[in-house]
């Protein structure tokens, strides 16, 4: 079916009259965040971002897109997974009992609006470590539960996107109540498309119309054009193999010179998920706390063990994210670790760019120079 966008007002209401806490992209800080849309108005219309290596900026569009940008500095990995949390705290009772309460996760339903293919891929990714192996993350559980999504297909894909490298993208496939595809071609419009009964539900709501031909054709033609119009291009097929022929490559000292080992790319990264955790006490030994947050392989205490780092320089720190990241996360969960969403690339303050560091490592396996 076909809606206006003045209907993504009535979208929205839906959502929120039916108790979700609705995020979604909207302008903040010079950027595209993600924050609670408390109206439809509140998304970034006629908004678009330009990005590269190192850079990011908002730019006018001379139409009212609504989703017209690619993805911006948050992922939904801060609402799923969040910075910093409290996992549970203990007091210790006037008998010397102890008594440990576990955080409790109590906040409304999220409603993701606005998800990109890309995303809903990292989101899987995310599921399998924390919820699909052996051990279930009780929190991450408990936030993804009811979490209904309003996906979006990709038309205008940003300088540093590669998700079509990565086979995540820009047409959203799975992991969605409802999909939009905004159509600018004519009358503006978006096309919607059902994928759960909850997502069914929402939409008798709306106002719409039967999509016709010419709507299908225009959506397929949108998703195509964001295929052709890809910032960046990795070749992924055998990264695993080649990244284990080259542990020694002297890829890694020049990157090493340039890396700041600050983290950003950790920490915009909608995959990464290592964390660490604290125990906070009070003087008098009566009340514990637990706390968990984000962590990266870019700190030297991340790999701190019995006495001493075993990344003790930034090649290691950059070795290690690399080759896990798109080699043996395989072997570890069976995908890659790599979305192709860019973000590493445009928020590296030094402009780092994983697809070109794999390609001068494949490079020489070719006869080139590594430093070219
Ligand atoms: S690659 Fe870039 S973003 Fe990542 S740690 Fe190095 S300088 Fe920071
Ligand atoms: S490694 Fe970079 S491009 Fe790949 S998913 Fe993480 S942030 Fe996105």
């Amino acid at each position: 079916m076909v809606i206006l966008p003045t209907q993504l007002e009535a979208l929205v209401g839906a959502l929120r009259d039916r108790g979700y806490l609705v995020v979604g992209p909207t302008v903040r800080d010079g950027a595209i965040v993600y924050d609670e849309l408390e109206r439809g108005e509140d998304l970034p219309t006629g908004w678009t971002d330009s990005q590269d290596g190192g850079t990011y900026r908002l730019e006018r569009r001379d139409d009212e897109a609504r989703f017209g940008y690619a993805v911006g500095p948050h992922s939904w990995k801060s609402l799923l997974f969040p910075p910093r949390i409290r996992l549970w705290q203990a007091r210790r009772g006037e008998n010397g009992s102890l008594e440990v309460e576990e955080e409790p996760v109590d906040g409304p339903p999220l409603a993701f609006f606005g998800a990109r293919s890309c995303e809903l891929h990292a989101i899987a990714i995310q599921d399998r470590i924390f919820v699909g192996g052996r051990v279930v993350d009780r929190d991450y559980a408990l936030r993804r539960e009811n979490v209904f999504v309003v996906a979006v297909n990709c038309f205008e894909p940003g300088g540093t996107c590669f998700c079509v490298s990565m086979g995540t993208g820009p047409k959203v496939e799975f992991g969605y109540d409802l999909v939009l595809t905004e159509l600018l071609d004519g009358e503006h419009r978006l096309l919607l498309e059902v994928g759960s009964e909850k997502g069914a539900e929402i939409v008798e709501e709306l106002s719409t119309r039967v999509a016709d031909q010419g709507d299908l054709d225009a959506a397929e033609r949108a998703v195509d054009a964001a295929r052709g119009k890809m910032g960046r291009h990795m070749e992924a097929s055998d990264l695993h193999e080649l990244l284990a022929r080259n542990l020694e490559h002297p890829r890694w000292d020049d990157v090493a010179e340039r890396c700041l080992t600050c983290g950003n790319c950790t920490l915009v990264c909608p995959t990464c998920f290592c964390s660490s955790v604290e125990e906070v006490t009070d003087l008098e030994g009566a009340h514990a706390e637990r706390w968990r947050e984000w962590d990266s392989c870019f700190t030297i205490d991340h790999s701190h063990i019995h006495g001493g780092a075993v990344r003790p320089s930034g090649r290691s720190r950059y070795r290690q994210w690399m080759t896990h990241k798109l080699g043996t996360w395989h072997d570890q969960f069976g995908t890659s670790g790599c979305v192709g969403c860019g973000r590493c690339i445009t928020w590296c303050p030094v402009a780092i760019d994983i697809t070109e560091e794999v390609a001068a490592i494949r490079s020489t396996e070719e006869g080139g120079d590594a430093r070219a």
